[in-house]
Order: C-alpha cells, then sequence, then structure tokens
C-alpha cells in the first residue's frame, strides 16, 4: 500500500472542516445550551444531534467487535461508498476498478464524482479472480470494490483471491459486506488490524431489518475514517436514527432470530423453485436472496407484478440475462410468490 497521504486527494488532504457548536463543546455537565441557535422548544427535537454518534458507536464496536474510532455512521451505506470516491479519487484523473455484476451504486457514484469505472467481470460462476482485478489497475486506481457475499449474484468471493487482493494492490480496497450476516464465513471486518488499505461496509437495511432508518457503517483504520468524518456533512444521521438504532442494538438476539428463520426461508424458496420447470437453475447463495434463471425471465417478471409480487428483474444485467432476484420474505409472502409460480406454468 502506499501511504495514506499519497492516497488522498490534496484538497481533501489540507481541508479544514466546519466546526460545529457540538464540535467544540462535548462535555457533560452543561445545562444552559445557548450555542447553535435552536428552539429553546418542543424538546427533544430541537437539538442538534450528536455529530459523532458517540453512544450509538459504543454500541455497534462491542456487537460488531471493532474500536469505535474506526467506524464511520453514514446515512447508509451509500454515503460512506460516495465519501469514499471523494476522499480519494481526483475527478477527471483517477479511476475505480470493480467486480461485474455487483451493486449499482459503485458506479453510480464514480459517475456522479468524475471517476473512470472499470468493470471486471467475474468467472462464469461468478467467481472472483484476483490476478484480473489487479491487472486492470494502473497508477491512478485509487479503489477496488468487492462485494461479499455479492449483490445481485448472492456468492461469497473466494477468500484467498480476496486477500491476495489485499495484499498486493497499492491503493484502497472496499469490501461490502451488507449481507455478511447471512453467510457463514468469517466476516473481513475482524481482519482490519491485518490490512490497512481496507475499509469494510456493513448497514442496517439488510439482516438489522432497518432499511427506513437510513444507517449505514465503514469500518476502516482511524486514519481513514478522521478523513470520512471530515468530509461528511456535520449532522449526517437523524437524533431520530440514532435513538432507533440503540433501541434494536439493546437486544441483538431479536437479530439473530430473523437471521435463522430467513436462513431456513431461504432453504424451503430455492428447493421449491428449482422444481419449477420455468426454472433453468438457482445460483449458489450466502444471501438472504436468491438469483434464479428462468425461462423468460422478463414475461415471468410482468406475470408477478400483476399478481402484485414484486421480485427484481435482473435480465438486462451483465452475465444475468433471464435472471430474477428474489428477496426472502415472511413464509406467507414466499409462499405467495410460489403460489404464482406455480400458476404462471399452467396459466
Ligand atoms: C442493500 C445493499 C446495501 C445497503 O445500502 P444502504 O444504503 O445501507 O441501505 C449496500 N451494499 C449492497 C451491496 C447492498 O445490496
Amino acid at each position: 500500500m502506499k501511504e495514506l497521504k499519497d492516497l488522498v486527494r490534496p484538497n481533501i488532504l489540507k481541508l479544514a472542516p466546519y466546526s460545529s457548536a457540538r464540535d467544540e463543546y462535548s462535555g457533560q455537565t452543561a445545562h444552559v445550551f445557548l450555542d447553535a441557535n435552536e428552539n429553546p422548544y418542543n424538546s427533544p427535537f430541537n437539538r442538534y444531534p450528536d455529530p459523532l454518534q458517540t453512544e450509538l458507536k459504543a454500541m455497534i464496536a462491542k456487537i460488531k467487535g471493532i474500536p469505535s474510532d474506526c467506524i464511520f455512521l453514514g446515512n447508509g451505506s451509500d454515503e460512506a461508498i460516495d465519501l469514499a470516491y471523494r476522499c480519494f479519487a481526483r475527478p477527471g484523473i483517477d479511476n475505480a476498478v470493480a467486480i461485474e455484476p455487483t451493486y449499482g451504486m459503485y458506479k453510480v457514484c464514480a459517475d456522479i464524482n468524475d471517476i473512470e469505472y472499470r468493470p471486471v467481470l467475474l468467472g462464469s460462476n461468478f467467481e472472483l479472480d484476483a490476478e484480473k482485478i489487479l491487472t486492470a489497475c494502473d497508477n491512478n486506481t485509487k479503489l477496488i470494490w468487492l462485494c461479499s457475499p455479492n449483490n445481485p449474484t448472492g456468492n461469497n468471493l473466494d477468500r484467498h483471491e480476496i486477500e491476495m487482493i489485499l495484499m498486493k494492490f497499492h491503493g484502497l480496497v472496499v469490501i461490502d459486506e451488507a449481507y455478511s450476516d447471512f453467510s457463514h464465513e468469517k466476516p473481513f471486518r475482524l481482519e482490519l488490524a491485518n490490512y490497512p488499505n481496507m475499509i469494510v461496509l456493513n448497514t442496517m437495511s439488510k439482516a438489522w431489518g432497518s432499511a427506513g432508518i437510513r444507517l449505514g457503517m465503514a469500518f476502516a483504520s482511524k486514519e481513514i475514517i478522521k478523513l470520512f468524518n471530515k468530509v461528511k456533512y456535520p449532522y449526517n444521521i437523524s437524533s431520530l436514527t440514532q435513538k432507533q438504532a440503540c433501541e434494536l442494538l439493546k437486544d441483538p438476539f431479536q437479530v439473530d432470530k430473523w437471521i435463522k428463520t430467513i436462513l431456513l426461508e431461504r432453504t424451503r424458496v430455492i428447493d421449491a423453485i428449482n422444481i419449477l420447470p420455468i426454472c433453468k437453475k438457482t445460483y449458489p447463495t450466502n444471501a438472504n436472496f436468491v438469483l434464479a434463471e428462468m425461462d423468460n425471465a422478463q414475461d415471468i417478471y410482468d406475470y408477478l407484478v400483476k399478481k402484485g409480487v414484486i421480485v427484481r428483474n435482473r435480465n438486462r444485467v451483465t452475465m444475468c440475462s433471464n435472471c430474477l432476484r428474489i428477496s426472502i420474505g415472511t413464509k406467507s409472502e414466499n409462499n405467495e410468490l410460489l403460489a404464482a409460480l406455480r400458476q404462471y406454468q399452467i396459466s
């Protein structure tokens, strides 16, 4: 890895960040707050939220096994994705390399930030080839995007191939582990100390059942986290979101129960889809969804919409022609989907 100061955009390196009222004062004993032009009425919503989300990060630190100062919290993982570009990639000059197919936001944020995006095809079973990724890199490659388990394919990327990339690449490697709670692989976030050039993304939107509150996480060295904190909007996580996340994290066992139930349902749904004559195959999955190759994905998708059942049509995605990505729902939701698919055969 290059030194961090040689990877950061020069303007970000020398940036003096906005200093908010709540940054400057963070003691415990005060009780009269006349520093932020807040309205004294309408408590508790009248107060600006904690800009560094101290209480919430302490809870996440415990659950995820990551020191608080190695955690960034964002308005969804999407904020962390955008910040990675804004901190490290110079518009019009630098580039990013990513696996393909994968989550669409890596490319959208590259386009928004005017960063060249270099997709590198996965193998025919969606497997990662480290050598191929590294060959696509040059001196101006600042970021490599990996996603494991990958969306929309569902599979874990091979651990040794990821390690090879982490060891050989001179820039930053982002590993999106949005779905790692559904997988039995050891998550890469627990290897943070071994890889100073690694950024791991997590989210509350999937296993933790909280897509509506918009809370994403990035885990990285404290130097990288400091950069993210410098560039983010001062109050990027609302007090409502911080409060609701703390509530949820008081009972992490509930999340474990959800995961267990979803994994049992996943097996049942996959078995049922596989025996449909309209299904060519399902791909192995380590996530809470399954990618299914169908006879005619577009037609089946349109048919399901008419029945009020919405799945994700991935027909137009590279290497995914005729594929539907199906999230695992409740037992009764899954039953509705399966009943509709069975009826499609005979319609
Ligand atoms: C769903 C998903 C996310 C979550 O994004 P949020 O902005 O946190 O809701 C992140 N990465 C991948 C690959 C996803 O599929």
